[in-house]
């Protein structure tokens, strides 16, 4: 690895113009995946060639610069980060960066069985592993390729890797699997996980169902599940846009994404790393900063590269604008961002 350059005098701290601290940085290594989830991919994709796309070196990079700004906590997602080859030990090296509190991942779960003793030893926190139905068939028809039983496997591996907290994530559409919160919950108790739910979000161009028709709102899922489950709100937060309940008598929390009925642009802490190496100020924008460019001209310049992250954060928006009856504005997809 090149030798890293900084001046001893730079900012460490990276603040927008509304004054708020960006401390976190979401990373999505790949844009591949090996499911196709309805919401998230169309079902023909074409994925980005590889000389598009960020180096694990050049991912690396990014991080130890971020770090150095400030940020605390790095989450990898993808697509699915854990297709990617040599994702382990980029997880290693960036585990080893030592003014990080945190480094999480999100996946799909696929690759956890044999993987997540590999990822807690790399200095993997927490892991979020996204589980929409517990029904085998929905689940297929929903993935379009995954297979449930793989990634119920996966997380009871990763339970007995003994990550600080598993979490589930589940996005909820009506008529696919609306009915299913309940369950989800009950599951999430029985295995002493957290879980929350998010509402679909309008990015990229989906084929095969209707966002607007399948918008299945926060507040519904709460009554649903308030027929079942005490739920009682915290005031915790983990550094994320969830708002979270604890169901009672229990060790399980419930959160509630919810992009389109609340409006969590206020407390922002977070940016978006592509997989092109583009820096995403926010998720519901197009505001971004061509990182990729700044780190290949100025090969091995960590000055040059944490000032246009610098700089970057003079045009993070104030806030998203999604509107689920209109066609996206934002025509990349979760798996290109990193959702
Ligand atoms: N492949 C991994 C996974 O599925 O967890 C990581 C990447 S995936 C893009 C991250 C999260 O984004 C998943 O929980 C997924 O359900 C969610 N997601 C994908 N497309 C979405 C959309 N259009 N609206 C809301 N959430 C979405
Ligand atoms: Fe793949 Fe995750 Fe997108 Fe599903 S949500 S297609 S698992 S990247």
């Amino acid at each position: 690895m090149l030798p890293l350059m900084t001046h001893p005098s730079a900012p460490t701290q990276l603040i927008d113009r509304f004054g708020r601290t960006v401390d976190y940085l979401r990373i999505s290594i790949t844009d591949r995946c090996d499911f196709r989830c309805l919401y998230c991919m169309a079902e023909d994709m074409t994925f980005l060639p590889r000389a598009q796309i960020l180096t694990l070196e050049e991912i690396y990079t990014l991080a130890q610069a971020f770090a150095e700004l400030g940020v605390k906590k790095i989450r990898i997602t993808g697509g699915e980060p854990l297709v990617r080859k040599g994702a382990l030990e980029l997880l290693q090296n960036i585990g080893a960066i030592d003014s990080l509190n945190e480094l999480v991942l999100t996946t799909n779960g696929s690759q956890l069985e044999t993987m997540a003793a590999g990822l807690k030893q790399a200095g993997v926190k927490r892991i979020n592993i996204s589980l929409d139905t517990l029904d085998a068939d929905k689940f297929k028809a929903i993935t379009r390729t995954g297979d449930l039983q793989q990634v119920l496997s996966g997380i009871q591996a990763s339970k007995t890797a003994g990550f600080e907290r598993i979490k589930i994530n589940a996005v909820i559409l009506k008529d696919r699997n609306h009915l299913e919160v309940n369950n989800l919950v009950q599951f999430a108790v029985d295995n002493g996980i957290d879980i929350s739910f998010i509402e679909e979000m309008p990015l990229g161009v989906v084929s095969q169902h209707n966002r607007a028709d399948a918008y299945y709102s926060s507040d519904l899922i709460k009554a649903d599940l308030a027929q079942n489950f005490s739920l009682i709100d915290t005031p915790e937060k983990t550094g994320g846009p969830s708002n979270y309940f604890k169901v009672e008598g229990t060790q399980t929390r419930v959160g509630f994404i919810s992009p389109h009925s609340e409006n969590f642009c206020s407390t922002c802490n977070r940016v978006r790393l592509t997989v092109e190496g583009r820096l995403l100020l926010c998720l519901g924008n197009e505001h971004s900063v061509d990182l990729k460019q700044v780190i290949r001209a100025n090969s091995g310049d960590m000055t040059v590269l944490k000032q246009a992250i610098i700089d970057a954060m003079l045009i993070k928006p104030e806030k998203h604008e999604f509107n689920i009856n209109e066609q996206p504005v934002i025509l990349r997809y979760m798996s290109m961002t990193g959702g």
